[in-house]
């Protein structure tokens, strides 16, 4: 069997790859591991940031997949448990969307294959071979347990953090960079709507934060140490906590349907790319949560290989996929450093036990920052709504 690209996995990165390549006339393969349904319920980013809404406007699909409804330019901060609303200056909020992840994924798929594309699920021990070679191999075995191989031009690797595709790449061919920040976030996913679009609270018992995933859903975060037991911490004593840190009650206090603890860390993988295998979204990089990045990270990705793939497959033009890697990579650190920035500055200025009361102190003056500094104010905006 033989495809042009084959897309092993179908997250945000690979399903947006998919899509743009059928509208682009290059023919592709997109194989998942899990089943349709897992898939489509798995609850992670909440916001398409203005970029990305652009991107899929300017591939003529923003109306058939972004949904949700759009931002306000204003950030919800309590400092010590008191309101301090930031509003950001910029022109192009307006674009981003407050749209949870499995509603993209859900519209993406509902694209992908009404446009007839080819979408294998429950594709198990995907193995890449002759990856430096002109025609890759991808082999798998499908749900009926028959293994198959598929050979291609190019393989993109949107298999997530811990997939198949990088692990391929030989050892020493890829340099990894990476920080660990020193503590945790117990993100949990409730069945409580949240008092507004975004409340991030910066307070002594640490960092705090509640935003919605639909109307009657939102997911909160906890600083929390690295050695946190998820089973100490029933629902009650998560409420409690917000909103000790809040300063205020929550809008309601809904059983909580998850509870995980993320550690906080960044991670860039370089190049992006072995001979004809290309790595897009958290197979190639991790961002905190903080900024609300790592889903736009992954979009951004795709939208840069389909247009290098369409130009190479079309056009004989490879100018684009040569430089695929290191126009990912300027865009990532940019982000990475806006990610570590917001990160520092909204622990920091909190709970000084972590990084000390100088820290804290140039954290708070970063923070008041915001609020003296138009030009400061408008850079954070640009960060925000990814047009920076
Ligand atoms: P994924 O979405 O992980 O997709 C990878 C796909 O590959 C999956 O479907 C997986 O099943 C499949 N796969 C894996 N291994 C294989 C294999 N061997 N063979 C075949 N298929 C395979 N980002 C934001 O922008 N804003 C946020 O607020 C935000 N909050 C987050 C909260 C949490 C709790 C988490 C965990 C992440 C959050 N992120 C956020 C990050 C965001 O979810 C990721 O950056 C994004 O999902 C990356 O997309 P991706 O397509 O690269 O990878």
């Amino acid at each position: 069997e033989n495809t042009t690209v084959v897309i092993v996995g179908a997250g945000v990165a690979g399903l947006t790859l998919g899509t743009f390549l059928l509208r682009g006339g290059v023919d592709c393969v997109v194989l998942e591991r899990r089943d349709r349904a897992y898939v489509e319920r798995r609850q992670r980013a909440g916001v398409v940031d203005s970029r990305a809404v652009r991107m899929f406007r300017a591939w003529g699909l923003a109306d058939r997949v972004v949904g949700g409804v759009p931002l306000e330019p204003v950030l919800h901060f309590r400092v010590d448990g008191e309101p301090r609303p930031f509003r950001y200056a910029t022109d192009g909020h307006a674009d981003g969307r407050l749209c949870p992840q499995q509603v993209l994924v859900r519209n993406l798929i509902d694209v992908f294959v009404s446009d007839g594309g080819d979408l294998r699920f429950e594709a198990e021990g995907v193995e890449l071979a002759d990856i430096a070679g002109p025609r890759p191999r991808v082999r798998y075995r499908d749900g009926a347990g028959v293994t198959r191989t598929i050979g291609c031009d190019v393989v993109a690797g949107c298999d997530g953090e811990h997939g198949v595709s990088r692990t391929s790449v030989p050892a020493g061919a890829l340099t990894s960079y990476s920080r660990e920040f020193g503590y945790a976030w117990l993100s949990v996913l409730a069945d409580a709507p949240a008092s507004r679009q975004t409340t991030m609270a910066i307070h002594d018992r640490g960092f705090a934060s509640q935003f919605p995933r639909g109307p009657g859903a939102s997911r909160c975060y906890l600083q929390c140490p690295l050695d946190t037991v998820v089973e100490e911490w029933p629902d009650d004593r998560v409420w409690g906590e917000i909103e000790a840190r809040f300063g205020e009650p929550v809008a309601a206090r809904g059983p909580i349907t998850s509870k995980t603890l993320v550690p906080l860390r960044s991670v860039v993988h370089e190049p992006m790319r072995h001979g004809r295998l290309f790595l897009l979204g958290d197979a190639a990089h991790i961002v905190p949560p903080t900024g609300g990045k790592g889903m736009n990270l992954a979009l951004h990705d795709a939208g840069v290989l389909a247009t290098a793939l369409r130009a190479w497959l079309t056009e004989r033009d490879a100018s684009l996929l040569e430089t695929y890697s290191a126009t990912c990579l300027r865009h990532v650190w940019n982000y990475q450093a806006y990610t570590a920035w917001v990160t520092d500055l909204v622990h920091d200025a909190g709970d000084a036990s972590y990084r000390g009361a100088f820290r804290r102190r140039l954290a708070r003056a970063e923070l008041e920052r915001l609020f003296d500094s138009e030009i400061a104010g408008r850079l954070f905006g640009e960060f925000l709504t990814g047009l920076n």
